[in-house]
């Protein structure tokens, strides 16, 4: 598959790499519409460093390929909102309402619940796997059909998109905040 890959400061390339398969917990969306975000651009110009060969981007919008085992209540096909957060759903800082803190066990981790594009490869690609599936798919109504439906759904869709987005952003920039 295509994804846009960081390789160092200022050298970003679309390039072929192996596209991701569903393990237990997890989802592989196929991308239909992803953002190139103001952090993208740090990590290109080295002001937040991330290692080099990373997928990068975090903001995803897609239909459902695979779902691995243990993740009930999605169908392949499904279209789907991705949070550019994907906590565990799990640790103390998740059940505490700390998602973006998302830590290891019983700490917080400051970013932690930042993955894609930062620890994990990330949205700008043709597929995209999610970690923690169960928590972090958010299902888009699907109203297809005729071709003036299909203009409704995706103004949908990209309403909830920069709704979301407007919203993750706030938290990520309030989470860097924090952490300086
Ligand atoms: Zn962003
Ligand atoms: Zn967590």
């Amino acid at each position: 598959m295509l994804a846009t890959v960081f390789h160092g400061v200022n050298d970003i390339r679309v390039e072929e790499v192996e596209r991701p398969r569903a393990g237990v917990g997890e989802a592989v969306i196929g991308v239909t519409l992803t953002t190139i975000c103001g952090t993208d651009l740090h990590i290109v110009r080295g002001e937040y460093p991330v290692k080099s060969g990373l997928v990068i981007g975090h903001e995803p919008v897609g239909v459902i390929e695979e779902l691995g085992p243990g993740v009930t209540g999605y169908e392949v096909g499904m279209r789907v909102l991705v949070g550019a957060i994907t906590p565990c759903g799990q640790c103390r800082a998740c059940l505490s309402g700390q998602l973006s803190q998302c830590g290891h066990g019983d700490g917080y981790e400051a970013l932690g619940g930042w993955r894609f594009g930062n620890t994990i490869n990330g949205a700008q690609a043709e597929y995209l796997l999610v970690p923690h599936a169960q928590a972090n798919l958010a299902r888009i109504p699907a109203r297809s059909l005729t071709s003036r439906r299909r203009m409704k759904s995706s103004a949908i869709e990209r309403e909830a998109s920069s709704r979301w987005l407007s919203n993750l952003e706030a938290w990520l920039s309030r989470d860097i905040r924090r952490s300086l």
